[in-house]
This record gives structure tokens, C-alpha cells and sequence, in this order.
């Protein structure tokens, strides 16, 4: 029996999450290839498919229309963000059953801390982790698993295996089976890259296997290329997490939400949404910007500057500031918009940044006493709504009305890069008595 020792990560990289999901909760889906995009029209484009789908030959990124040519028997379903977050949540609680994650990577990527262990307790693991998640959230959902030294390996073995596969990379192996991996399953090559590296003779896994860790980094023209190459020869490099700068959110709009004053709803629930996280983190924002994407591809953005604030009353000011800023560059500008009032906003993104934090910035010595004591009490208005809507998981409490568009959710779509918290979701109560989000007594 072989003891696996310098293994010290498990990777788990779901198959075709969002379209596995849906076909898990919808049975009369089971024996159909599924496909999901973000929006419920024909003109919309496939964001994930299930593995029967990318049998016909169907991708990311194409087109409905196109996908139902290919494949007649397709069912297409509407993206729900929210219950991807939701699933998420439990194939977390279901995998720390068997062994505590040490990272989250995505929503449907996460990383195990690995102690030295055999073969055959290796694989009972393995299995133990895909048993549990059947039985706890079902069938349909299922991981590939790898295992190696560090994580960029046991990355690119948990792909080896696609779907529910298993695989080991292990050091002393290497480079062994990983000379197969084309070179742009590297997390880190794109088609950019790739370009690049062919350009200085890198054609295979092999090629970039031979080259010195310094011609990598020459190639990269940074440290990241020495980084992936010390990785790759089986070498664990943590990165160093980059500097918080921003927090944004975007939103594509579409229908009755693409009017001006539907974008400025859009905009003020994203502009929440970013000051919570902001203050979840112990930030302050002196910057606030909008950008529009008009229907007819035009762009307008309005950055306003501030004294360092944390609380939505005066974010939400400030982004209806830049927001009406927008608007009357838009209507002023008589070449690109030719009548007022036929303004229609395709997409809708806001960031706060030039962060601080508090104590690291002085206070305006100039300014009132009397407005210092308003700044604070707005600051702990919103540190209390925060708690509030946390205990409770739902937005009962906002400063003015929020409304959802459609799609149920706001600022949660990039849930590939970032597990919005189940806040992101949370629905604003109906106070009717209707919502089965309302708050149980406690
Ligand atoms: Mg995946």
C-alpha cells in the first residue's frame, strides 16, 4: 500500500454546476439534456450545460436558437443564482461531514486541507465525499476530486477525470500523466497567454515542463509565470492576496427595467448591496462611480468624490448624485441621444473605492460638530440595519424601497468568482403576511 505523503491538497470542481442543479431539482429533466442562460429568451446564450448537452456539441456561450437546432430535445432553464448559492451551502456542510475545507475557490470549486494518507484511505474518502453529497443534495450534483501537492495540481487533476472522476498528481510522479494536459488547462493560460508562450516555442505541457522558472517568468513578464511554474513542477507557492481596491456590482437590465428610473432601482439595491459588503470588511469609500451601458451601445460614467463615508443614507445620495450626472451628459449630448426621454440603459454597474479605514484618515477639522454627530449616527443606523437583515436573512430593513428585478437577485450573478452571501438574495419582506421569508418569532 502507498502512503500518499506531500499531498496536502484535495480539490472538489463540480460537474456542470448550474445545469446539474437544475436537473437535480427538476425530475421531469432527468432523461433531457439541459441547458441554462441568464435570461428566459431565445436571443439568450447558454451559461452552462449538461454533460448530455455538451455530448450534441453544444458550449458556452451559444446562442438558444442555435443550441435548439443542434439538439431539438433541449430543456433551457433561467438561471436562479440564489439556489446555487443556497446548494452551495450544503455540499459545504455535507463535504465538512468527512474533512474541514480549507479555501472556497467558487461556487462550485473548493480546496481540503490533506493530511499524509494511504491509497485505499484516500480513495474510501473520496468516496465517502460523493456518497454524502448524493445522499444529502442528490444524485445529479456530482464533483470530480483531485489530489496533489498543491492546489494549481490538484486543480488541473480534479479536470482530468471529467465528470465524476478522481485522480492523483502526486510529486514524485510527476511530470508523468500531466504531460498530457494541454497547455491552456492551466489555470492561468488563457488564449492571451498561450499566444505568448507559443510565440517563444512553448507548444506542449512537455515544452513548458523543460523551460527554467526565470524564462517563465520572462514570458508572463511577471511573477505569476515563476509562481505557476514552481506549481506545476509540484512546488506549493501561496499567492499573495491582492490589496482590497473596490467593491462593485454590475447588473444587465432588461424589458421595463431598461427605463432611467427602473435603472436607478437597480442601481440603489447594488449600491446597498456594496456598502454592506464594504462595511462587513471594515472599509470607508471617498469615491463613488456609475457607468451606463445604453441599448445602443453608448457609455456614460460619473465619478463624485466625498469625505470617507461607510453608511447607505449618504452612498445612496451620492449615487443618485452621479447617477442624475449620467443622465444629463446623456440628454445634453444631442449627437448620441437625439430626442429626450428615449434614454434606455442596458446594463448598470457601481463601485466604491478610494477605501480607507477608520483611524487611518483624520477627520475634517473644519466641519461641524453637529455634522461629525449626524455622519456617526447614520453610520450606526446602518451597522444596526445590517445586523437586523442578518439575524433575520432577509432585507427588512433598507433606507427607501428596494425592488428586485427580475431574475431574483442583485449583484450575485458573478457567482463563479465570489460566493455571494445568502444575503445577496434575501428577499425585502412583504409585510402582508404572504412572504414565506418573514422572520419566525424568536
Ligand atoms: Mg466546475
Amino acid at each position: 500500500m502507498r502512503i500518499l505523503d506531500n499531498i496536502s491538497s484535495l480539490y472538489i470542481d463540480f460537474d456542470a454546476f448550474f445545469a446539474n442543479v437544475e436537473k437535480q431539482l427538476n425530475p421531469d429533466t432527468w432523461h433531457y439534456p439541459v441547458g441554462v442562460t441568464p435570461f428566459p429568451s431565445e436571443h439568450s446564450s447558454l451559461i452552462a450545460q449538461c454533460y448530455v448537452a455538451k455530448a450534441y456539441g453544444l458550449h458556452r456561450g451559444m446562442k438558444v436558437s442555435e443550441a435548439k437546432v443542434i439538439c431539438p430535445d433541449l430543456r433551457v432553464i433561467t438561471a436562479r443564482h440564489n439556489v446555487y448559492v443556497e446548494i452551495h451551502h450544503k455540499i459545504i456542510a455535507a463535504i465538512e461531514k468527512h474533512i474541514s475545507v480549507k479555501k472556497v475557490w467558487s461556487v462550485d470549486e473548493m480546496e481540503c486541507d490533506f493530511g499524509a494518507r494511504d491509497d485505499e484511505s484516500c480513495l474510501s474518502l473520496t468516496r465517502k465525499i460523493k456518497a454524502q453529497i448524493a445522499e444529502d443534495i442528490g444524485p445529479h450534483i456530482t464533483p470530480s476530486i483531485g489530489l496533489s501537492s498543491c492546489n494549481l495540481l490538484a486543480k488541473i487533476a480534479a479536470e482530468m477525470k471529467k465528470p465524476n472522476g478522481f485522480e492523483v498528481l502526486h510529486p514524485r510522479d510527476l511530470p508523468g500523466k500531466l504531460l498530457e494536459v494541454p497547455l491552456r488547462d492551466i489555470p492561468g493560460i488563457a488564449t492571451n497567454m498561450e499566444l505568448r508562450l507559443n510565440r517563444a516555442g512553448i507548444q506542449t505541457m512537455e515544452d513548458f515542463w523543460n523551460i527554467s522558472a526565470k524564462q517563465a517568468r520572462a514570458i508572463w513578464r511577471s511573477v505569476e509565470g515563476e509562481r505557476i511554474w514552481w506549481m506545476i513542477h509540484g512546488y506549493p507557492v501561496e499567492k499573495i492576496p491582492p490589496k482590497r481596491s473596490m467593491f462593485g456590482h454590475s447588473r444587465q437590465l432588461s424589458g421595463e427595467w431598461t427605463t432611467p428610473k427602473r435603472a436607478e432601482d437597480c442601481l440603489r439595491l447594488l449600491t446597498a448591496q456594496a456598502a454592506r459588503r464594504m462595511r462587513k470588511e471594515g472599509f470607508l469609500a471617498t469615491k463613488l462611480n456609475i457607468s451606463l451601458r445604453t441599448l445602443d451601445e453608448n457609455r456614460i460614467s460619473k465619478e463624485v468624490r466625498f469625505s470617507p463615508a461607510r453608511d447607505d443614507y449618504t452612498l445612496l445620495r451620492k449615487m443618485r448624485m452621479a447617477f442624475w450626472a449620467c443622465l444629463d451628459m446623456a440628454q445634453s449630448d444631442r449627437l448620441r441621444f437625439a430626442r429626450p426621454g428615449t434614454l434606455r440603459v442596458r446594463q448598470v454597474h457601481i463601485t466604491l473605492h478610494g477605501l480607507t479605514t477608520k483611524g487611518a484618515f483624520t477627520d475634517n477639522l473644519f466641519s461641524k460638530t453637529e455634522d461629525r454627530k449626524k455622519q456617526d449616527n447614520l453610520s450606526r443606523l446602518s451597522d444596526v440595519i445590517d445586523q437586523t437583515n442578518q439575524k433575520y436573512q432577509s432585507n427588512i430593513l433598507t433606507i427607501g424601497p428596494q425592488e428586485q428585478p427580475p431574475g431574483d437577485y442583485a449583484g450575485g450573478k458573478i457567482a463563479f468568482g465570489r460566493i455571494p452571501d445568502a444575503m445577496a438574495y434575501a428577499k425585502r419582506v412583504q409585510l402582508n403576511g404572504k412572504d414565506k421569508r418573514r422572520p419566525k418569532a424568536s
